[in-house]
């Protein structure tokens, strides 16, 4: 019997659930009736790419990291293997604002882990006791226990209070745009917890790491080597998933939001709205106004709801009221970023970075700035560069209440005084990411057991969503093949 899954929501991790039904249909010989819904008129969510007077921009993710392998293996299945390219190495750096000034995060210093303590006693960055306090790093004696600790209160504890809010704050804020006093370490950046129990000291360990190939020398800030792309940009994963999925007969129903799941004897109903007219252009990004278009209800065996936690909520509000409780206690950060272009004589700061990134404690407007030219080629036009600045996130969310206009203008005046850019820009666009960066919090790997629990207990029902697992594009992939595995799996039990 033909298994008849829907999918709600075309971000990476629901064209990732909805690809891996297909293979294991067809692995199995058994066919599959795959329905995607997406409310906005463009497949991708957070990922998507966009063309601008010879320009490439990414309006989210930029980029994947190769060290979880689901990505990756998802772009070898898809024949884009030949096509990933990897982040310049010639820029494989990061700056730190101190005082309104750029300077180069210490060489070696990746995240929360100098591997070089020469380097940092030669930095800027920090003052003689700041220097001094993480000199003693490695005799701070190491926690053996199961705290769950917050980011920050771990590296105060190993690094001191400076080094916290003058580089790993910043750096941290730059991925999570959320604050390392609330962050678990356990849940968001394990790797530190375990080179501690390992090693005893994050500088040994990250000397380790360098000894063994798994760091790269000369590096600051973040494991650069690990960054991978496409020549045409994140738009040639989601273009291959389309192809792939329209070729195995996968309905993707577009501009149409899914308003309501209900238990029924066999699976679920699910209530949605089609819209009047389809939206192309940048109307693509925004979602129809819920008041357009015809209501339709229809029944579905199993269904993979692949949202943000928030939206998810919402959903399964009826369904499932303990599921919908728990996935709305994940708190999300907003974002927007402002991308924008200019002539390359038109910044006086030489842009010898990936970017960036800004700590509380200077007090300004944005958190990072993504120098996107430098990362990977053919971002922008020859003798032009293109800058992504981030505005918002849990230190500024009510920025976002603030115009499209207005916000260009805050970051016209914040790269004017941080890189010294002038002139008018080629172009500017905004791409605004409202609730869309889910906070590990500490106790989060408790909330987590607890949904997955709820979860083990529904046959045709699972969830696919970046607050559970990991954020990054890779952790989605997974999210949304696991998810569709989930639902196959006791779908196609023996009864
Ligand atoms: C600004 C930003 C930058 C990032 N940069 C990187 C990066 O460089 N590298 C990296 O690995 N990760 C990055 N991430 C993280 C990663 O991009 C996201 O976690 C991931 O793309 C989320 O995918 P998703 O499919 O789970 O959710 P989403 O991308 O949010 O997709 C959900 C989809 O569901 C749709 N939808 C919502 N409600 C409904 C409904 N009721 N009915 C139908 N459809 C609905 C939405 O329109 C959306 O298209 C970034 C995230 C953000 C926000």
């Amino acid at each position: 019997m033909t298994l008849k899954l829907a999918v709600v929501g075309g971000g990476v991790s629901g064209l990732a659930a909805a690809h891996r039904a297909l293979e294991l249909g067809r692995a199995a010989g058994r066919p599959v009736a795959v329905s995607l819904f997406e409310a906005r008129a463009r497949l991708g969510g957070a990922v998507g790419t966009e063309r601008r007077d010879g320009y490439l921009v990414e309006m989210g993710a930029d980029m994947f990291v190769t060290d979880k392998p689901w990505a990756l293996s998802l772009c070898e299945r898809l024949g884009l293997g030949g096509r990933l390219v990897g982040a310049n190495a010639a820029y494989r750096r990061s700056l730190v604002l101190r005082a309104g000034k750029p300077l180069p995060v210490p060489e070696g210093f990746m995240l929360m882990a100098p591997a070089r303590l020469g380097r940092v006693l030669a930095s800027p960055i920090l003052s003689l006791r700041g220097k001094l306090r993480i000199l003693c790093e490695p005799f701070v004696p190491a926690r053996h226990d199961d705290d769950d600790e917050s980011l920050g209160a771990f590296a105060r504890r190993r690094l001191g209070k400076e080094a916290l809010e003058r580089l790993v704050e910043p750096l941290v804020a730059g991925i999570y745009t959320g604050d390392p006093e609330h962050l678990s370490l356990r849940a968001t950046l394990p790797r530190f917890l375990a080179m501690e129990r390992e090693h005893g000291s994050l500088w040994r360990g990250q000397r380790r790491a360098l000894g063994r190939g798994r760091a790269e020398e000369g590096a600051s800030g973040a494991r650069y080597g690990l960054f991978v792309s496409f020549p045409d940009g994140m738009a040639e994963l989601l273009d291959a998933l389309e192809t792939r999925l329209r070729a195995g007969g996968v309905a993707l129903e577009l501009g149409t939001s899914v308003l309501g799941l209900e238990r029924t004897a066999a699976g679920f109903a699910l209530t949605r709205r089609r819209p009047a007219r389809p939206r192309p252009g940048r109307a693509a990004w925004t979602e129809p106004p819920p008041s357009d278009g015809e209501t339709v209800r229809e029944l579905f065996d199993a269904v993979v709801v692949a949202l943000p936690a928030p939206r998810g909520a919402a959903l399964l509000a009826a369904a499932s009221p303990a599921l919908a409780a728990a996935l709305g206690s994940i708190e999300h950060a907003s974002s927007a970023i402002v991308v924008s272009g200019y002539r390359r004589a038109d910044v006086r700061h030489p842009l010898d970075a990936f970017g960036l990134v800004v700590p509380a404690a200077e007090g300004r407007q944005i958190f990072s700035v993504s120098f996107a030219s430098r990362k990977f080629p053919g971002r922008a036009p020859e003798g032009h560069v293109l800058l992504r600045s981030f505005v918002g996130g849990l230190r500024h969310g009510e920025l976002l209440r603030r115009s499209d206009e207005a916000l260009c203008a805050l970051v016209r005046r914040e790269l004017a005084a941080l890189l010294g850019v002038g002139g008018r820009p080629d172009f500017e666009l905004v791409a605004r990411h409202e609730r869309a960066m889910p906070q590990y919090d500490v106790g989060h790997l408790g909330r987590v057991a607890a949904i997955e629990r709820l979860l083990a207990a529904e046959p045709a029902l699972a969830v696919a969503t970046n607050a559970l697992h990991g954020v990054g594009v890779p952790d989605c992939v997974h999210a949304g093949e696991r998810a569709a595995e989930h639902v196959w799996a006791r779908a196609t039990a023996p009864s």
